[in-house]
Formats: structure tokens, C-alpha cells, sequence
């Protein structure tokens, strides 16, 4: 990014809003958030974020009320959905800030590896997607 500026009054993360990047970069002399597709990648990002939050909060609930056998789907449905969704915002953020986004100037591309191994480190995706398909084919199947 040439010529880029970031407000003093910027931080990368605002703390009520983990992953969305505070929308004060300019380049180009205009706001970074409102060049190209950077409106749809931070609505999508909101979206897909408070997604995420109210699985959580359902799974949460759900362990708390009937216990974490009952709460086994939503558990992993979290799982899976969560450090997905952690990652795109990471990605897009990324996008948003073209070269810059993978370069040591933002602690972005770290953010992304960090992140990556959520997906491995709590057991793979394949094996949380499996123990959702399981419980929700259980449900229907005669035993
Ligand atoms: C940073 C980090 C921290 C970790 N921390 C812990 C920890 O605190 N405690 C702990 O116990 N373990 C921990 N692990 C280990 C982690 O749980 C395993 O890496 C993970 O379960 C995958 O096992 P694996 O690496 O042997 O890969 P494999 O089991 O060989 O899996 C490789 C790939 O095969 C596929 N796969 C595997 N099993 C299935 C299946 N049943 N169905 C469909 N596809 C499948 C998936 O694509 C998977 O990514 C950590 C790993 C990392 C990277």
C-alpha cells in the first residue's frame, strides 16, 4: 500500500469488535474500508461473526441446561464454525490491506497462522463435521 496512513486514534483490533479492523487506513487517498469490495467483506465479516456468537451462545446454554452429551452437535458445530469464521475475517482483513496484509507491518498474517492451527489443534474438522452428520442422522434413523 503507497502512502498509507494510519490514524493515532486506530487500533488494529477495537475490543467490542474482534476482527473487524477499525476503518481508518487511507490509501489512495480515500478510506481504505471503501475501496473495492471492502464494504461486502466487513458486512459479510459482521454477519458471519455474530454468526458465530450465537452459536456459541446456543451451545453454551445448552451445556449449562442439559449437559454436554445433550450439547454434543452444538459443541461441534462451535468447533468447526467458529475458527472458520475467525479465519475468513483474517483473510479478508488481509485482502482489504494488499501486501501490507502479509508483510510484519500487521500482526494479520501471524493472526492467520495462529488461527489455522484451531482447525488441527481441537481435533480436524472432518472429525467435528462427522460427529454433527452422526447426531443429526441419529435422529432419524431406526436403530
Ligand atoms: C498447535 C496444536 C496444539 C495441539 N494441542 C493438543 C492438545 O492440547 N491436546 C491434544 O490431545 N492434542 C493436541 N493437538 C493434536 C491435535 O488434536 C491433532 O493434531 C489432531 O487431532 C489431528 O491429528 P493428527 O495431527 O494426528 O492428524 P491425523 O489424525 O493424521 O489427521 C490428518 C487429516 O486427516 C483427516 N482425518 C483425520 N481423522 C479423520 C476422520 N475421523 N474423519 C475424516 N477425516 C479425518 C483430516 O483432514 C485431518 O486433518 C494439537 C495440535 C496442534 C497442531
Amino acid at each position: 500500500m503507497i502512502n498509507s496512513k494510519v490514524s493515532s486514534k486506530s487500533s488494529w483490533l477495537s475490543p467490542g469488535n474482534p476482527g473487524i479492523i477499525s476503518a481508518v487506513i487511507i490509501a489512495f487517498g480515500k478510506n481504505l474500508a471503501r475501496l473495492g469490495a471492502n464494504f461486502d467483506y466487513i458486512a459479510e465479516s459482521r454477519i458471519e461473526l455474530n454468526a458465530a456468537r450465537f452459536l456459541t451462545l446456543d451451545a453454551a446454554v445448552k451445556m449449562d441446561t442439559v449437559g454436554n452429551k445433550i450439547a454434543a452437535s452444538e459443541i461441534a458445530q462451535i468447533k468447526v464454525y467458529a475458527p472458520n469464521v475467525a479465519l475468513k475475517v483474517i483473510d479478508r482483513a488481509i485482502q482489504i490491506h494488499g501486501g501490507e496484509g502479509v508483510s510484519q507491518l500487521t500482526p494479520l498474517a501471524s493472526m492467520y497462522a495462529h488461527m489455522r492451527t484451531l482447525r488441527l489443534a481441537d481435533g480436524p474438522d472432518e472429525v467435528h463435521r462427522r460427529a454433527v452428520a452422526r447426531l443429526e442422522l441419529g435422529k432419524y434413523i431406526v436403530r
